[in-house]
């Protein structure tokens, strides 16, 4: 069986490269490979530039009113194709469809439609100076750069392109190469929405593709979503001309639970906070702090209902809620770190192993992995996994929850378990993280910016000030008066 070739998508229409060079795409819940995608050489690399040259030109033009209601439509597209676009982001991903059809494509229509709404409203300011003044105006950089992860692929094109469009500049995306078919779905949504030919390019390949548009001069700025040591790479790439970045890294996040929480809550935090899309969320709370009163409930808990609770299978079965990890390196790199924890002393509470399901028996699969007994200097307690794998530790005091809770060089997210109001939000007020829930785990609206901090990234994501992240300010300088010239 023939299997398609996608080409990239520039300029509004799908452009064939020269060298003919393409790179195959693998269902991760079957191990078959699905389609092809051809990779950006220089043709098409120089013809991206060009082309959002000329959508930049365009888009920039419009009224911010002209802008958001293209981009509206654009929105309205994705939600009546919310199946098909959910049913692509399985197949790519692995995850399951109960997740993909009520999270990922209505997650990123939410945030175009959120900064859709926000850019006509954005405004710049003007103030006397004496008999002169000034004003200023906000305009957009020119041409952005995105570069995406594999574990929320559309989801992330729209964070990316949401508000870089709406403030009316240009978008060369640059999609995971284990995942390039949302972005290319996007690009097809916004001509057909109206969006100008040029203003959202695509181009595909791997980390050779993404250093291009890291290095190229003609891009202001590079969004990227990836691993924290690719995020160094690209922010010393982008010095080299000095863009504006975003960087949304990894993080290795704790949820601390004190002895008056619901405990069933926190457990339903803990799990969601693990082994949602099968562990491979960058906000997840790998680092579980119990208090010494209730962990033994918070365990028994948690492992009853890890063991009942959890249907691993062929991601397109509505019933399945684990899914397959994206590729086999990646089970391997994952299974790694499940041996390192058993030879560093940690306590197999439930999991451990690959896991073959009968309906998908050749997927990448890990069973939902609870270690306990782990103490803080262990590598599955300082590293990002990013699969379903949670290590669960014991505290006993609040300072000292909080420092070791701090004892890192990550600060992607936090949370807080605890019925006390006074102490939830002075526990939360001193963890060094940029996105924090109490009573609460995981969820991410579109008003909400996030990121961040330490390591973990720089910028922010959604919330108003996003929008001022993809603007720069034009001071304009008005003389009322005759200039008084020493010369
Ligand atoms: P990577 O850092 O491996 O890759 C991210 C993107 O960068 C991919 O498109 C990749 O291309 C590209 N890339 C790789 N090398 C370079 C380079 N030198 N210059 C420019 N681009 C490059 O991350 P993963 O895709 O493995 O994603 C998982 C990571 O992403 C985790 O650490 C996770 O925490 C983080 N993440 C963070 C989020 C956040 O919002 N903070 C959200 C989601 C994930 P290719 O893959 O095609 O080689």
């Amino acid at each position: 069986m023939t299997t398609p070739v996608y080409e990239n998508f520039i300029n509004g229409h799908f452009l064939k490269n020269q060298t003919g060079d393409t790179f195959a795409v693998k269902n991760p819940a079957t191990d078959e490979v699905i389609y092809h995608v051809e990779i950006a050489d220089e043709f098409i690399q120089n013809a991206a530039i060009e082309s959002a040259k000329q959508g930049f030109a365009a888009w920039s033009a419009m009224t911010p009113i002209e802008r958001s209601r293209i981009l509206l439509k654009a929105v309205a597209i994705l939600r009546e194709r919310n199946d098909e676009l959910a049913k692509v982001e399985v197949l790519d991903t692995g995850k399951p469809w109960q997740e993909a059809e009520c999270v990922d494509v209505e997650t990123g229509a939410d945030v175009i439609e959120y900064f859709a709404g926000l850019a006509p409203a954005q405004v710049g300011q003007q103030q006397m100076v004496g008999n002169d003044f000034y004003y200023t105006r906000k305009e957009p950089l020119g041409i952005c750069a995105g570069i995406g992860a594999w574990n929320y692929p559309l989801q992330i094109a729209c964070w990316k392109s949401g508000p870089a469009l709406a403030a009316g500049n240009a978008v060369i995306f640059k999609p995971s190469e284990e995942t390039p078919l949302g972005a290319i779905k996007l690009a097809e949504i916004f001509i057909e929405a109206g969006v100008p030919a040029g203003v959202f390019n695509v181009v595909q390949g791997a980390a050779e593709v993404g250093q291009w548009l890291t290095a190229n001069p003609n891009i202001e700025k590079v969004s990227f979503t990836g691993e924290v040591g690719t995020g160094k790479k690209v922010m010393a790439s982008a010095a080299g001309s000095l863009k504006d970045v975003t960087m949304e890294l990894g993080g290795k996040s704790p949820l601390l639970v004190f002895d008056d929480a619901d405990v069933s809550q926190a457990v339903s935090a803990a799990m969601l906070g693990n082994f949602y899309t099968q562990g491979e969320i960058c906000t997840n709370c790998t680092r579980i702090y119990v208090h010494k009163n209730v962990y033994q409930q918070f365990i028994d808990e948690l492992k009853t209902r890890t063991e009942q609770n959890i249907i691993a299978g062929d991601p397109m079965d509505p019933e399945v809620n684990l899914g397959a990890l994206i590729s086999k390196k990646h089970q391997e790199l994952v299974l790694g770190y499940i041996d390192k924890g058993i030879q560093e002393g940690a306590t197999l509470l439930t999991g451990g192993k690959a896991l073959s399901p009968a309906s998908a028996p050749n997927g990448y699969f890990v069973e939902p992995t609870v270690f306990v007994d782990c103490n803080d200097d262990m590598t599955i307690v300082k590293e990002e996994i990013f699969g379903p794998v949670m290590s669960v530790l014991v505290f006993d005091d609040e300072d000292d929850v909080i420092q070791r809770a701090n004892d890192t060089h990550l600060g992607l997210a936090a949370g807080v378990f605890t019925k006390d109001i006074q102490r939830a939000h002075r526990v939360i007020h001193q963890l060094q993280a940029g996105i924090c829930w109490i009573n609460s785990y995981g969820n991410s609206p579109a008003e909400m910016p996030v990121g961040g901090y330490k390591q973990s990234g720089i910028g922010r994501e959604n919330g108003i000030e996003t929008l001022d992240h993809y603007t720069q300010t034009k001071s304009i300088y008005v003389g009322m008066s005759n200039i008084e010239s020493p010369f």
